[in-house]
């Protein structure tokens, strides 16, 4: 039986949704344009007005925010409400630059943190449940986002932060922890830790993580579900629009369900910016429809994904989006091919290795080279050179095999890949540096 933190909503009717999206987009739009000079500035060049704004049917005529922009206005340029309404900044991780800074209010903290709560009921979290979060706290969204989130269910919060994993082991034990959030690469990461102290998840009390920030693939699904012995769900959210919770997994585990009542959700060729159909694979686009301090209009998130109104199991019929399979500029262009790492890690995870990698890209006299460093076990490090360089060779063909280009592939020793607590680090691409 599913649960709900807000029946009323999560399964309101379509068109009840609609009414309640257009009726927010319309009083949205008219405190941006009076209060957001620069976005002003970008519908007066466009020719928009607050009143050609009658529904979501027209949001396709306003500009577009991108993260240029957000570091363009930085840090003031794109605040709604004076500084003494706002209580609270928080920052991006600043994975693929600059940092930027969103600001809220106390009702868009409460907000937000409704929104954490509502993934956590659906992975049937109660106030019954001693739920562990080992998202960094501080600037970083994860920590502050899934705590509040936490409180309001009524479970028994135990703020960790990121770090420290034998810590994380010991409190997880000691105080029987049911629920645990944190980046899906810190969750393997313990959960090897576990292994290592000759601990089985029969040691621990888990039955569900919230784990997010980072792209993940179905395959590490799997390796964290077997590792820690609870199910894994995905979290969905970026500081521009608020934090974690944004989306969220239900009990069916086959993509997220949007808060479509805060955020909007559009997908768009990012090419061209033009608005795809349902189903359509393209860059997800939200506008902020309730954000008062912070409330971005048709944000390019730069997140890959598709959208989708199928019916789920578990009653909601907030629309839902796949799993972002890596940001737009995750992509790399290698030898002219498409490359995500999720690509990489499926196979790899596929062919019996831990998720312990990290790709390197360089171009040598105008020609991309390509490799792969991947960490072998115990037991695999045990085998022959000549077991080794085999298993490098299988490698090379089932990478070729989905990529149509060949990599090298180095298998190292166990231990010598970073582990991250945080965001993990997958490519490294030396052509930038150039
Ligand atoms: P930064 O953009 O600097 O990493 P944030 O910490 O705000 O800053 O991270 C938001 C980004 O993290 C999203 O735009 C997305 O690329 C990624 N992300 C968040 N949750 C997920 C998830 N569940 N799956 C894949 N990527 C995610
Ligand atoms: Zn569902």
């Amino acid at each position: 039986m599913a649960n709900y933190w807000n029946k009323e909503i999560e399964c309101m009717s379509r068109e009840d949704m609609k009414k309640l999206q257009d009726e927010r987009l319309v009083a949205q739009v008219k405190h941006v344009y009076e209060n957001v000079p620069y976005y002003k500035n970008l519908m007066d060049k466009k020719g928009v007005t607050p009143d050609d704004i009658k529904s979501t049917d027209d949001l396709h005529k306003l500009p577009f925010l991108t993260k240029a922009d957000l570091r363009d206005a930085y840090p003031y340029g794109l605040l709604a409400k004076p500084l003494s309404d706002c209580v609270r900044i928080q920052s991006t991780s600043g994975t693929t630059g600059k940092r930027v800074v969103a600001f809220y209010t106390q009702n868009d903290i409460d907000l937000w943190e409704d929104c954490c709560a509502r993934a956590i009921v659906a992975v049937g979290g109660t106030n019954e449940d001693v739920c562990q979060v080992c998202y960094g706290y501080g600037l970083f969204t994860g920590g502050p986002g899934l705590n509040g989130g936490s409180h309001k269910v009524g479970c028994l919060t135990l703020p960790m932060s990121s770090g420290n994993t034998d810590r994380q082991i010991q409190f997880m034990r000691d105080l029987g922890s049911t629920i645990i959030c944190c980046t899906p690469s810190y969750a393997a990461y313990i959960g090897e830790t576990l292994k290592e102290m000759g601990l089985t998840p029969d040691d621990i009390k888990l039955k569900a993580g919230i784990f997010g920030a980072e792209p993940w693939t179905e395959e590490m699904r799997r390796e964290i579900e077997k590792l820690l012995g609870l199910k894994a769900y995905d979290i969905y959210g970026l500081t521009e629009t608020s934090g974690p919770g944004v989306a969220f997994e239900c009990e069916e585990q086959t993509g997220m369900h949007i808060n479509e009542d805060h955020f909007f959700a559009e997908i768009i060729d990012p090419e061209t910016g033009e608005v795809l159909p349902e189903g359509s694979k393209g860059e997800l686009v939200f506008t902020s429809l309730t954000k008062e301090a912070f409330p971005l209009l048709r944000y390019r998130t730069r997140d890959i994904c598709v959208l989708s109104r199928e019916k789920c199991s578990c009653g909601r019929t907030l629309i839902k989006m796949s799993k972002p399979m890596g940001r737009s500029d995750d992509m790399m262009i290698i030898r002219g091919v498409n490359v995500f790492p999720s690509q990489i890690e499926t196979v790899l995870i596929g062919q019996g290795y831990a998720p312990n990698y990290l790709i390197e890209v360089d171009r040598v006299n105008n020609v991309d080279t390509f490799d792969i460093n991947v960490e072998m076990s115990e037991e695999q490090f045990s085998d022959t050179v000549k077991e080794i360089q085999k298993k490098e060779s299988e490698l090379v063909e089932a990478i070729k095999t989905v990529l149509g280009i060949n990599p090298k592939v180095h298998l190292v020793q166990p231990k010598s890949i970073a582990r991250s607590e945080g965001k993990a680090v997958r490519v490294i691409d030396k052509r930038k540096l150039h």
